[in-house]
């Protein structure tokens, strides 16, 4: 899922400083699941935002809404059930959910109550990492299922860089070193030989470098 946490609030509050009415609208994706931008997050935010208003000596009238995905054409019209009840939208989305409304609503100011930070997974209660960068050319068949690009923090393609120590990352005591990592799963089911072999040089235009990318499904299309 894509992991966010909310922005400062101070960032928050200077965002919509001159806003009378502010919609706070939930997204109910992968938000919810990390517990940044749900609806119970949007509540809070809701009260932070005309508490943090007050102290600035201002009032805002806050709307909550809601939406299943902000990522979806088909569920961005939902929002016109609250026209006339907002100057802005204050979106607790990721990233992707605040483009969408922006791109398919010309007339409405959409602004980021979230800082988006990576595709990852809960490991722990509490506690989410990153597992994958979306480079769009994926090698999990050859590392073993574990991630280079995302979890070796120099993105080293063909092995380690020398600074492992411990099975722990030369950048930090508690971060994994993922090539020592792929070395062990790799063992484990006797594929030691995949280290060895040569990962060419990768085409990273298939990643964010080479403008945004798309996806087009001819099977899915109208
Ligand atoms: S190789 Fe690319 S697509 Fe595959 S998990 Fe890593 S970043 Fe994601
Ligand atoms: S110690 Fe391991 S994870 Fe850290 S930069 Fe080097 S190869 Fe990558």
């Amino acid at each position: 899922m894509i992991v966010a946490e909310r922005k400062p609030m101070a960032e928050i509050i200077g965002m919509v400083k001159d806003c009378k009415k502010v919609l706070v609208l939930a997204c109910r994706g992968c938000v919810t699941v990390c517990s940044a931008g749900g609806e119970r997050e949007a509540e809070i935010l809701s009260s932070l935002i005309r508490l943090g208003m007050k102290k600035e000596g201002k009032s805002v009238e806050t709307t909550i809404g809601s939406l299943v995905r902000q990522c979806d054409r088909e569920y961005i019209d939902e929002i016109d059930q609250w026209k006339g009840q907002y100057d802005a939208v204050v979106s607790t989305a990721c990233g992707v959910g605040v483009n969408f409304i922006s791109n398919l609503r010309k007339d409405t100011m959409v602004y980021p109550a979230l800082n988006t930070t990576f595709f990852g997974g809960s490991s722990e209660q509490g506690e989410w990492t990153e597992q994958c960068a979306g480079c769009g050319d994926c090698i999990l068949h050859l590392t073993g299922g574990l991630c280079p690009v995302a979890r070796c923090a120099k993105s080293l393609m063909n092995g380690p860089c020398g600074g492992s120590v411990d099975g722990k990352c030369e950048i930090a005591k508690d971060v994994e070193c993922v090539w020592q990592s792929i070395h062990d799963r790799l063992c484990s089911f006797d594929r030691s030989a995949q280290m060895e072999v040569i990962t060419p040089i990768r085409d990273w235009s298939t990643a964010g470098h080479g403008g945004p990318r798309k996806t087009v499904r001819d099977d899915l299309t109208v």
